[in-house]
């Protein structure tokens, strides 16, 4: 067989907005014949001129192949979508954004309709999809074999993690990272609220910024051996009390700057607490473990 002759496997979609879209229009580009349905038919009008077959209900998508993904709103769109169809015998791929506990009631409510499930949280955004130097990915979890299955269809349009048997876990891992995003957005307001009212270029000062988050960005990994390993305090540097002591500071350039203090608060707040904890000679790590109830 050539490489032009190899066949691509087929695909249906569920969901076309612009998210599943952008998935589409990746598969459509990569050869692979594509069977979609979307709530809203008008949103299929630009697949289907880039050679898509666009099923009158979603039974009908469902029926045409055995790989289905779902690209939707929210759990309760995916309900609604599937409500109907026939499951059985189809690997159900489920990129639409929910929690881990939906992502493994889903897979259960899948298995009791025959089907194989697979979960899966999108680390991109449209304009990444179909792009591989735009570093996007998709955390999947769930049914290995699902996954390795279909593990070349599911790389076509960003790239693929397997996380896990456990369907939760790949809503997890979106989770967690993007609230650990989150978390640096909001130092970085923080930043940029300290120098908002002085003569000071904000586009001067997002490089040094940008610099210095990224240089920090790797003491994720000490914190990591130290969860591992449970001793918070070998190695250390920059210990939890001389980070203590230099709070005040902090608060009162933020109290100077007339700059809120309630986005760094509680980080402060949980420093203190561990402190008060005897957690003086260990570094940050001991606050995941006041997180955690
Ligand atoms: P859109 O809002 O653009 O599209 C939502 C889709 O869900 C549409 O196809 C809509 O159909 C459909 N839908 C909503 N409710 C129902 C329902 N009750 N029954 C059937 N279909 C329904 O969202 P996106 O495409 O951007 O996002 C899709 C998923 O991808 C979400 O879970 C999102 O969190 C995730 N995601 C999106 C990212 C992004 O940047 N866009 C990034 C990472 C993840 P209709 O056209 O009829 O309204």
């Amino acid at each position: 067989m050539t490489r032009n002759t190899v066949e691509k496997t087929s695909v249906t979609l569920l969901g076309l907005g612009a998210m599943g879209t952008a998935l589409a229009r990746a598969w459509l580009a990569a050869g692979h014949p594509l069977t979609v349905w979307n709530r809203t038919p008008a949103r299929a009008a630009a697949v289907a001129a880039e050679g898509a077959r666009v099923a009158d209900s979603a039974a009908a998508a469902v029926a045409a192949n055995p790989l289905v993904v779902v690209c939707l709103l929210d759990d309760a769109s995916v309900g609604e979508a599937l409500a109907g169809t026939d499951l059985a015998g189809r690997d159900l791929v489920n990129l639409t954004t929910c929690t881990p506990a939906q992502a493994r009631a889903r897979a259960e409510w899948a298995r009791a309709r025959g089907a194989g499930y697979l979960d899966g949280g999108i680390m991109a955004v449209p304009p990444m999809v179909g792009v591989p130097q735009a570093g996007g990915y998709v955390f999947y979890s769930g049914s290995r074999e699902v996954f390795e299955r279909h593990r070349e269809t599911l790389a076509v349009p960003v790239g693929t993690t397997y996380v896990g048997q456990d369907a939760g876990f790949a809503a997890l891992h979106d989770v967690a990272l993007l609230s650990a995003m989150y978390g640096m957005f909001a130092g970085a307001a923080h930043a940029f609220a300290l120098i908002r009212k002085e003569d000071i270029d904000p586009t001067s000062f997002a490089p040094l910024l940008a610099d210095w988050l990224v240089a920090m960005a790797p003491a994720v990994h000490r914190t990591a051996d130290r969860l591992r390993s449970g001793d918070y305090t070998e190695g250390v540097v920059s210990d939890l009390a001389m980070q203590v002591a230099g709070t005040p500071t902090f608060l009162s350039t933020a109290e100077q700057q007339g700059v809120s203090p309630e986005l760094l608060g509680p980080y402060f707040a949980l420093m203190r607490r561990r402190l008060a904890g005897g957690g003086g000679d260990e570094d940050l790590t001991g606050l995941i473990d006041l997180l955690v109830r």
